[in-house]
């Protein structure tokens, strides 16, 4: 079921997206709508277990996938990619950059220096802390159905280690590998096409080639627009450089008496300037896939211990719904908070989450998503109320 879940989700092919500019949906809004109460937790939804634990695993999944990166770039001889692109066998070039391959070995372990974490394990590790927050959230819930109303923490066995966990995340790990995989290989195609175009010594173009792997095709052209104008001598062109966000502001100075003498930038300063350039964008990309990911991966885990807890029939369908949670701060988009009014009811475990476009299954619901979900029980909630009614109106005889 998690397996399917996952593919289904309508926001899977943009979760490793990474352009700096968030689309039109997700642009902040000013003001923070109420908080009202989820029924199982007390906690703020900062606070919420299952983002806490997101957190605390995120930096092993940015480390992961920079490793994967890194173990790509290993693998390239740079005096084979300089032959093929002498010889202009574009398609050699890029079967030398064996990014699939090597991609998937990483995240594996192989390749990856020993005690730093392949990206599976650091999924793995962001799914078990889900699915144990989730298990901690629901300790003092009761057990509807059962006479006796024992507490749902004390009856559940929580095994992460059964066929479905492992076959979600295996099949999870690879299908992320796959999306980064293309994009990254996309990204290499056109770099290796302009480098050609543009013309140069090759094994100059194949040092370039292998600085910008990592990266998304958006992101790869803007570190070579970022060198263009860099090389240009154009002070307009060199002005546009001190509006980039992830330039290193170190280096202003050195632009600033370039336009102002109308001068060229050295050579060697261009490369430090653009591998620093290159250096934080792949950061980003690498935080920006961390924080989505480990927010998807903790998310799974809380929904296998639904799972395992509807099959050891300790929750009951018709009574549980899923709340979607925001965090309600001056980050919050309006695309999510959008989500808690389309789903004002919550969802059954095994409906999707109404959005503007389409539906998703759990949270994310972009890149860099900051949301989270939990269980509602209305007919506790309802019982609740209904008792805090009485004893407002018991209070309030007692004042006439
Ligand atoms: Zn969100």
């Amino acid at each position: 079921m998690l397996v399917k879940t996952y593919i289904s989700s309508s926001k899977a092919s943009v979760v490793v997206g990474g352009a700096l500019a968030a689309p039109r949906a997700f642009q902040r809004v000013i003001g923070a709508p109420s908080t009202s109460n989820w029924g199982i937790s007390k906690v703020s939804p900062q606070r919420f277990p299952a983002l806490e634990a997101a957190d605390r695993s995120a930096g092993k999944i940015e480390r992961a996938f920079l490793l994967l990166v890194q173990v790509v770039k290993d693998r390239i001889v740079l005096k084979d990619l300089a032959e093929k692109l002498e010889q202009g066998d574009l398609t050699g070039a890029e079967q030398l950059v064996d990014v699939e391959n090597a991609m998937e070995q990483a995240a594996l372990g192989k390749g990856v220096p020993v005690g730093e974490p392949g990206l599976q394990d650091a999924l793995q590790i962001a799914f078990h802390a889900g699915a144990k927050a989730e298990l901690e959230a629901l300790a003092d819930v009761p057990i509807e159905k059962a006479a006796k109303k024992p507490r749902l923490g004390a009856e559940l066995s929580l095994n992460l280690l059964n066929p479905e966990a492992v076959a979600f995340l295996q099949g999870y790990t690879m299908n992320l590998i796959r999306q980064v995989s293309l994009q990254t290989r996309l990204a290499i195609r056109d770099v290796i096409l302009t480098a050609f175009n543009e013309g140069g010594h090759p094994y100059e173009q194949a040092r370039e080639i292998r600085n910008l792997i990592g990266l998304t095709q958006s992101q790869a052209a803007a570190v070579r627009r970022f060198r263009q104008m860099l090389q240009s001598g154009d002070p307009a062109k060199m002005r546009e450089v001190l509006e980039r966000t992830l330039r290193d502001h170190r280096f202003d100075s050195t632009v600033m008496r370039a336009i102002q003498v109308q001068t060229t930038i050295p050579k060697e300063k261009v490369v430090t300037m653009v591998d620093r350039y290159y250096q934080r964008y792949l950061t980003y990309r690498a935080q920006t896939i961390a924080r989505t990911e480990s927010i998807r991966a903790s998310c799974a885990g809380q929904q296998e211990l639904w799972r395992q807890a509807q099959q050891q029939q300790l929750l009951d369908p018709e009574r549980t719904r899923r709340k979607w949670i925001i965090t309600p701060d001056d980050r919050l988009c309006e695309y999510c908070k959008a989500i808690r009014a389309l789903n004002p009811d919550g969802v059954r475990l095994d409906e999707e989450f109404v959005t503007e476009d389409g539906s998703v299954d759990q949270p994310p619901a972009h890149p860099r998503c900051r949301c989270a979900f939990g269980l509602f029980f209305p007919e506790r909630e309802k019982r609740r109320a209904a008792r805090r009614a009485a004893r407002e109106a018991q209070e309030k005889k007692g004042e006439v």
